[in-house]
């Protein structure tokens, strides 16, 4: 059996001080295991590590449904910064403008997104709704 020596060559590690994959040098070889090696960062000698895989680490999976939502809840949330119209208590008596910022008791603030004859879209945080209003 031929045993490389890879001792004084460069391998990429997890170096536990510094907490990142770095580069290191191999330090001591057991068999054709790696086994010390010294992190160039930090110079600490310490057991071979794999590197860790960053990709791997599992992001929460969006539920299905979500994508819609968190979309309407971006357009609602630069609707809200750029409305210039005043903020108010909904009515379904009231006369709307597009743009107007509305509170409504369930659902929270909304932005007026078009108008109808005698109702008005708003756009509220998960979704739009056609609400009643005295639009003509
Ligand atoms: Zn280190």
């Amino acid at each position: 059996m031929v045993v490389i020596n890879l001792a004084g060559k460069n391998i990429d590690s997890y170096c536990g001080k510094c907490k990142l994959n770095l580069d290191h040098t191999i330090m001591t070889m057991v068999g054709e295991e790696i086994s010390k090696v010294r992190c160039k960062s930090c110079g600490s000698s310490h057991k071979f590590r794999s590197p860790l895989d960053i990709q791997k680490v599992r992001k929460p999976r969006a539920k299905k449904g979500v994508g819609e939502a968190a979309t309407a809840e971006i357009i609602w949330e630069a609707g809200l910064a750029e409305a210039k119209g005043k903020e108010r208590d909904y009515s379904m008596t009231s006369k709307y403008r597009i743009g107007d910022i509305v509170n409504h008791q369930t659902f929270g603030k909304g932005i007026v997104m078009k108008l109808y004859a005698n109702k008005c879209d708003m756009l509220f945080k998960d979704k739009e709704r056609l609400m009643a209003s005295t639009n003509e």
